[in-house]
């Protein structure tokens, strides 16, 4: 079946298209340009660039395709989590095109979206797999027996997600919004053994995460070369936070795969881009003989064929199709795949 997946939990309008693990198109507006001054989402902002956005978004996914409104088999959107009014924009819309083609409408989990999606890439997900969620609000190890119907969340971040902490510190440094690639770019200029900052919850024998503490350190050393008139040493501090940062959610997600004798890690969401998190990830995967996923860059990224993914997967669960009281749930804990 063809599935037209629609996002729009927070900033990017995206709609994809897919049958199976098999990627017909994805396109995405993003409303990114316009939030960077204020180094932050606007959810008003977000919420109306979602409105213009939508209609042309969902014309070039099926143009992209080749494929028709007609041709469309069944819907999935984005019900939570993310923000209130954006994710009303996805699912009203996703309603009016489900109702207007007298076709199915799954409300899914976008934080399983970001899980999902690598099976456009690198085929189906064997089960079970350990899934390492990092994204700009979300940091979770998961352990996936069934995509549509089984997702178990072992940790989670007890403060701030690895994407914020990226986006914070980048603004300590004075580097733009999102703070991911700039840090990621500056880093490889720096050593990262040059200054050591502190691993938060490491070796507590527990799959959490925390890197308010590490956000704190940074802003100290920024705070103290700026009182002794020192240069601030961007790439070294860029490189020192950001091995911190990978060396953790490495470290974790290896122990909870052989912990739980599981073979396969896939690690996804929009940090999932950063090159020295992919790089340690294979090295470590590769000494503990675990095999790992990764989706391409830009599928990490929030977009519409991730949860056109796993839509096809709930589909092909044959799970219940929702209504059309499907609410938004800007909490959706992440052991729901398919909201109500
Ligand atoms: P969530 O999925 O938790 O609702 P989100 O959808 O806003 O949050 P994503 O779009 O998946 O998050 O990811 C955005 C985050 O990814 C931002 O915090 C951004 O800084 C970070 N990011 C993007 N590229 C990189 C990179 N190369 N290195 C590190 N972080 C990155
Ligand atoms: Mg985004
Ligand atoms: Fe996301």
């Amino acid at each position: 079946p063809l599935i037209l997946g629609i996002e729009t939990s927070c900033d990017e309008t995206g709609v994809g298209l897919v049958r199976g693990c098999e990627l017909l198109s994805d396109e995405v507006a993003s409303s990114v340009d316009q939030h960077a001054r204020f180094g932050g989402v606007v959810p008003e902002v977000a919420s109306r660039a979602h409105l213009e956005a939508m209609t042309p978004t969902v014309h070039r996914a099926l143009d992209k395709a080749g494929a028709t409104l007609a041709d469309v088999d069944a819907l999935a959107v984005t019900a939570g989590p993310g923000l209130a009014g954006a994710l009303l924009v996805g699912v009203s819309a996703a309603k009016a095109y489900a109702m207007a083609l007298g076709k199915p409408l799954y409300g899914v989990n976008h934080l399983v979206g970001h899980v999902a999606v690598d099976q456009l890439e690198h085929g189906p997900l064997p089960k079970p797999a350990i899934a390492l969620l990092v994204s700009g609000g979300h940091t979770s190890l998961l352990l996936v027996r069934d995509l549509a119907t089984d997702v178990q969340q072992l940790g989670d971040t007890v403060d701030d997600a690895a994407g914020e902490a990226y986006d914070k510190v980048a603004r300590l440094l004075g580097l733009p919004y999102p703070g991911g690639p700039p840090i990621d770019k500056a880093a490889r200029e720096g050593n990262p053994r040059g200054i050591r900052f502190p691993r938060g919850k490491w070796g507590d024998g527990t799959y959490d995460f925390s890197f308010s503490g590490l956000k704190t350190a940074v802003a100290r050393w920024v705070e103290d070369s700026t009182r002794e008139g020192r240069d601030l040493p961007v790439a070294d501090i860029a490189a020192g936070f950001q091995e911190a940062v990978v060396d953790v959610l490495t470290r974790k997600a290896v122990d909870a795969c052989l912990e739980h004798g599981v073979e396969h890690l896939v690690i996804s969401g929009g940090v999932a881009a950063n090159s020295r998190l992919r790089a340690l990830a294979e090295e470590r995967c590769g000494d503990a003989g675990i095999t790992l996923r990764v989706p391409r860059p830009r599928l990490c990224t929030d977009n519409g064929a991730m949860i056109a993914a796993l839509g096809a997967e709930v589909v092909a669960a044959d799970l219940p199709p929702s209504t059309l009281k499907l609410a938004t749930d800007t909490s959706l804990p992440v052991d729901r795949p398919l909201a109500a």
